[in-house]
């Protein structure tokens, strides 16, 4: 232990030793925050002797947590310390599953994740007759974040219903009250439910709350430059009034407006925690020079951040190499030709290589080049495996049993061989009738799913027995497998199966990680017996990440995912307009600055070799016709890279084309205003205000604060946002 404190500087070992007052770290890339949070948990535990389960970690996604985990368990050479380390989702789910009865809601609720939430509203669209030309999938997105947001602003249906603003609002508000229904029947909730459920119990059941509190003598927040509301509102409550909180951030890094975060949580910490310690961390220990040096300057072209001072002692490395490309073709053909170059000549291994990109959307290139370069990658944080249809199907099955619920159901029974659209029909119609629930009507002794189908004995039967086995709580793995096979299901998957395709392949790969699972249940952790139930509520919370990890792949992601994480090479492409900034964010001054801070994560991620990529003259459907340069490309330092241009790439993988040191073109002028009248906003200075009037340029805001007033304030001024 005491060799570990040798090896933090001196910022970083006052943070691991604070522990008698709330403690915040604000500091750059690199710095060393995670670090300090797993160091000082360790140190938690090992000298000031907390037992492991009363320290409670948030991190930002599940892969963070598990490396945290990990980490811990080196640095204290014990593989049985278990502090409570989950993302905020997870945290709140195994809240709810103990304090549930708190707000009426069943202890056996499901959590939904994104693909069933777009089910439900795809079929409450259809049954309001609402999209008749089948354009259903912009129409759905949208009312979804709509429901989100007036979720996370606590906006329940009726208050939305009384108050929209235009026709799309009250039809999205009508969309959300049905939703909300649909919810309440089948004894479900969202993954905002999770968190807001939460913090209902917790503000209306003082005596729910103090055992929270008592439960956490320590309580530590990573990646808190991206915090919303809600969740500090969370933290708030476990901690306020002790001095056991530490959290650390980088407000450079915050990438989740969008989702609510706010940086104002994380700059104005000390206005909650008045006698709270700030501790700087200057040093950063990821990249080399070159690296640091060309994020860092590129961070300062925002406008609405605090200047922060970061060095490395580390090597001077090489410079970062920016490349243009003719198509997206000879973008990934180069990356796999440098990546087997890197392997080959310089002694990198796969694992050591990221390829980070903007939008999920840029994958499909490099996996295809990848597969046949036959370079191993793994895909984190997005739709591979999960999202085949053979593992969705054969969640289904587990869930049709476990939780019955009826989306599950459906789709069980349509993989059913001569069972379709209109059977299925019926059997909700008689469920109804005789007001059973779907998975009881089709396991009823009276067997009156007869009545509408003979085609169903065999899948009756499984599910009977199946369920027999599902309360005596028996294996997962068993369970699925009796349900795949005795279904009928796994001759259908093998008939289809050839050559090319290998699906049943999916299956076992499933049938693997059940069993990793349930070598590693512990029921505390879940505050679940039943093995298949706290299965199936890990698998929901995962639903937005995938962890198909295997030590020496290269890892494709978006730079969101890559929060947190860092590498000896990383590959960040698809910098062109349109992709990155994304359409979407071509917006607001405050949107744009949100961008270019996703440019700095990504950057900041490499710790040895930088590339930057883009691709200029092909056609894409991605952009608005021919692919150019993001406007950051010319934002980045031209001294701080080397630069190739019209790369075109042979099918033998060599690369011809002219070099051109510098880039010439003219700084184009930043985004237009989006602001519009009536919109809320908030000034860096005057705080929150109402746009009155828009005078051309200028805008006319009345400031909440009466000290301010109405003022009149350029439009697109940096420190005016939405
Ligand atoms: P990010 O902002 O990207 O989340 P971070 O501030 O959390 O970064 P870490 O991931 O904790 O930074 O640390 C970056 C790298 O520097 C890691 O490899 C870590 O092990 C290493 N590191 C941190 N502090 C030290 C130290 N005192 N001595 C040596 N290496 C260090
Ligand atoms: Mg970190």
């Amino acid at each position: 232990m005491n060799s570990l404190l040798d090896s933090l500087n001196e910022q970083q070992l006052l943070a691991v030793k604070t522990t008698d007052n709330p403690l915040r770290i604000i500091a750059g890339a690199g710095s060393g925050k995670t670090r300090v949070i797993t160091t000082k948990i360790a140190y938690l535990i090992n000298v000031k002797n907390i037992f492991p389960r009363k320290i409670l970690a948030m991190t930002f996604t599940n892969k963070a947590a598990k490396e945290m985990k990990e980490r811990i368990k080196k640095m204290l050479d014990n593989d049985n310390v278990n502090p409570f380390i989950s993302t905020f989702h997870a945290f709140c789910a195994r809240v709810l599953r103990e304090e549930c009865q708190a707000i009426g809601l069943d202890s056996k609720f499901l959590i939904l994740d994104g693909n069933d939430q777009r089910s439900i509203i795809k079929k409450i669209i259809k049954e309001m007759k609402l999209n008749d030309d089948g354009s259903l999938n912009k129409f759905d997105r949208k009312a979804l974040s709509k429901i989100s947001f007036w979720k996370n602003e606590l906006t329940e249906p009726d208050e939305a219903l009384s108050n929209y603003e235009n026709i799309e609002e009250k039809a999205f508000a009508k969309i959300y009250e049905k939703y909300q229904e649909h919810l309440l029947k089948h004894n479900s909730v969202d993954f905002d439910d999770l968190q807001i459920l939460v913090y209902k119990i917790f503000r209306d059941h003082p005596d729910v709350l103090q055992k929270w509190r008592d439960r956490f003598d320590y309580v530590m927040v990573d990646e808190f430059q991206d915090t919303n509301e809600i969740q500090f509102d969370l933290i708030k409550f476990l901690t306020n009034g002790k001095n056991n909180l530490t959290v650390v951030g980088d407000p450079d890094q915050t990438i989740y407006s969008w989702r609510g975060a706010k940086i104002q949580i994380i700059m104005d910490f000390h206005k909650t925690y008045a006698n709270a310690v700030t501790v700087v961390l200057n040093e950063n220990y990821r990249s080399t020079k070159q690296i640091l040096n060309l994020a860092n300057d590129f961070i300062e072209h925002n406008k609405q951040r605090e200047k922060k001072t970061i060095f490395t002692n580390n090597a001077g490395g090489e410079k970062a190499k920016l490349k243009e490309f003719a198509s997206r073709y000879g973008e990934a053909k180069f990356v796999a030709n440098e990546i087997n170059r890197l392997v080959t000549e310089q002694n990198y291994r796969f694992g050591d290589v990221f390829i980070l990109y903007r939008i999920n959307a840029w994958s499909q290139e490099f996996e295809k080049t990848l597969d046949n370069a036959k370079i191993p990658y793994q895909l984190i944080g997005s739709i591979k495996f999960r999202e085949r249809k053979v593992i969705k199907d054969s969640i289904a099955l587990l869930k049709s049993v476990a939780i019955r619920d009826d989306l599950s159901l459906e789709r069980a029974l349509k993989l059913t061989p001569k069972v379709g659209g209109v059977t299925i029909e019926k059997i909700f119609n008689l469920a109804s009738e005789k007001q059973l629930p779907l998975f009881d009507l089709i396991i009823d002794e009276e067997n009156s799913i007869k009545q509408v189908t003979k085609n169903l004995d065999k899948l009756r039967n499984t599910f009977i027995h199946a369920k027999t086995m599902f309360e005596a709580n028996e294996s997962v793995v068993k369970i699925l497998k009796y349900l795949i096979i005795e279904s009928g299901y796994e001759t259908i998957v093998k008939t289809l199966d050839d050559k090319d395709r290998n699906e049943w392949k999916n299956i076992e790969a499933l049938f693997d990680q059940l069993e990793n699972f349930e070598k590693s249940f512990n029921p505390e952790l879940y505050g679940e017996e039943n093995m298949t139930l706290a299965f199936l509520q890990e698998e929901s919370l995962a639903s937005n990440e995938d962890d198909e990890t295997e030590s020496n792949r290269v890892s494709l992601l978006t730079i969101h995912s890559a929060k947190g994480l860092e590498n000896k090479v990383v590959f960040v492409v698809g910098l062109n307009r349109d992709i990155f900034p994304s359409k979407n964010s071509m917006l607001t001054i405050s949107e744009f600055e949100e961008e270019r801070r996703a440019l700095y994560v990504a950057l900041t991620r490499a710790k040895e070799v930088l590339y930057i990529s883009y691709i200029k003259g092909e056609y894409s459907h991605l952009s608005s016709g021919t692919l150019i340069e993001s406007k950051f490309v010319k934002e980045l330092n031209s001294d701080l890279y080397s630069y190739e241009s019209n790369l075109f790439v042979r099918h033998d993988g060599s690369v011809f084309g002219q070099n051109r040191t510098k880039l010439s073109q003219p700084l184009e002028e930043v985004v237009e205003s989006k602001i519009k009248e009536n919109d809320l906003v908030t000034h860096i200075m005057f705080g929150d205000g109402v746009v009155i009037k828009k005078l051309g340029k200028q805008l006319q805001i009345a400031f909440n604060d009466p000290k301010y007033g109405v003022m009149v304030i350029a439009a697109n001024n940096p420190v005016l946002s939405k």
